[in-house]
């Protein structure tokens, strides 16, 4: 039986190997194939690329009993800033306990320690099973991938590997994209009082909507709402007063919130401007998304993504705070301040919760990495909740 400190140690090598080949949302591919031959390597039960291109790792222990899904996202964000790093961002050099690179914390770094816990722990878990997941375009739409897998496996629940600074995570806020457009009349800017300037329009929009209150909750946080594009129509705009006018806004939301309660004071507050200004014209709607994956599987859909709560007292949430002390880690107890593929499990009514290596401020940054240490310690984590999460009855113990 290998140690846990050696899985660790190859969970880290691991690491440095997936950083080092470049993985942007549907261009995941290569890692996909480094995924599954790691998985070969290390013994699982069946090894499967689903048609998203996601690839699915079972550890069977041949007795009914729990099925626990593990879930790592295999793509990353772009590098937009290369001259301002100070490493190489696909280079994987490690330097004072510090493994560097782009996706290293988001989320590499848990992905090995997941594929390498689950491995150790194919000896001890005496029924059920394990299905460790490297999901493909989690960066442009949360969930869709794992949902797929979940419709397909019909898990008891699924532990997201994205980074809690090996905390338990309990929660995360919802996300929508919400699309407003105004619309005026073009006319020469030399005279303006011709048209109707649908950038003018949208200023008193902008302004108006700052103002409305934002719900609260005491483990997720408070609700926002944040510009994040802005553009006019025509673009430039060379004399000529815009006619049109597009944001897009960024809604994290709670739950108990949906679609209609979040849209609704939207729309009544630019009522309330139109019952001023009848010129004004408004509209609110949800941005679709449409994108491609690898494999040419189109995904598609509005972009509202789950927000989502776990019971701390709950079966799930009280095994997995038992195995990770096992594993002797302390968690505190807390919630994604981002969206992570859980919108997509939880939306299917599986209970999830968040475990991984790595801290969330992470994400995305210059010079991104993540702590080795995490990482071994994140293998020890998994390797106790698939043990934990998928027993009924005696176990052998790994801890
Ligand atoms: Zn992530």
């Amino acid at each position: 039986v290998p140690s846990i400190d050696e899985y660790g140690r190859r969970a880290v090598d691991f690491c440095q190997r997936l950083v080092r080949i470049p993985s942007l949302s549907g261009s995941e591919a290569q890692v996909a194939q480094a995924i599954a031959g790691e998985m070969q390597l290390l013994g699982y039960d069946a090894i499967e690329i689903d048609s998203m291109g996601s690839v699915i790792g079972t550890i069977d222990s041949g007795v009914p009993g729990r099925t626990v899904i593990f879930d790592g996202h295999v793509d990353t964000v772009g590098v937009t800033d290369q001259a301002d790093w100070t490493r190489d961002p696909f280079g994987g050099e490690i330097e004072g306990g510090r493994l560097y690179g782009r996706g290293a914390s988001d989320m590499k770094g848990s992905l090995a320690a997941m594929i390498y816990g689950a491995a150790l722990s194919a000896k001890t878990v005496e029924a059920g099973t394990v299905y460790v997941c490297g999901t493909v375009m989690e960066e442009l739409f949360e969930g869709a991938a794992l949902a797929a897998i979940v419709g397909a496996c019909n898990p008891d629940c699924v532990v997201v590997g994205e980074s809690t600074g090996l905390c338990l995570n309990l929660g995360q806020r919802g996300r929508m994209e919400i699309v407003v457009e105004t619309s005026g009349l073009a006319a020469h800017s030399s005279t303006p009082h011709l048209g109707v300037n649908a950038v003018e329009k949208m200023t008193d929009v902008l302004v108006r909507l700052r103002s409305l209150p934002m719900p609260h909750d005491d483990l997720l946080g408070s609700g926002v709402l944040v510009l994040t594009d802005i553009i006019s129509s025509p673009y430039p705009a060379i004399s000529v007063v815009p006619h049109r006018c597009r944001a897009t806004f960024d809604r994290r939301f709670l739950v108990g919130e949906d679609p209609g309660s979040v849209l609704d004071p939207m729309r009544h507050a630019i009522a309330g401007l139109q019952a001023a200004d009848p010129i004004l014209s408004a509209q609110v709607s949800i941005a679709r998304g449409e994108y491609k994956t690898y494999t040419g599987r189109t995904i598609s859909g509005e972009k509202v993504l789950s927000a989502w709560k776990t019971p701390a007292d709950g079966l799930v949430a009280v095994t997995a705070r038992e195995a990770l002390k096992a594993a002797g880690i302390e968690p505190r107890e807390k919630a994604y301040s981002f969206c992570t593929n859980g919108s997509g499990s939880a939306r299917l009514g599986v209970t999830t919760i968040g475990f991984g290596a790595g801290f969330e401020e992470q994400a995305h940054t210059r010079d991104e990495y993540i702590e080795v240490d995490q990482i071994e310690k994140a293998t020890a984590g998994f390797a106790s909740l698939a043990q934990y999460l998928t027993r009924s009855g005696r176990q052998m113990r790994l801890f």
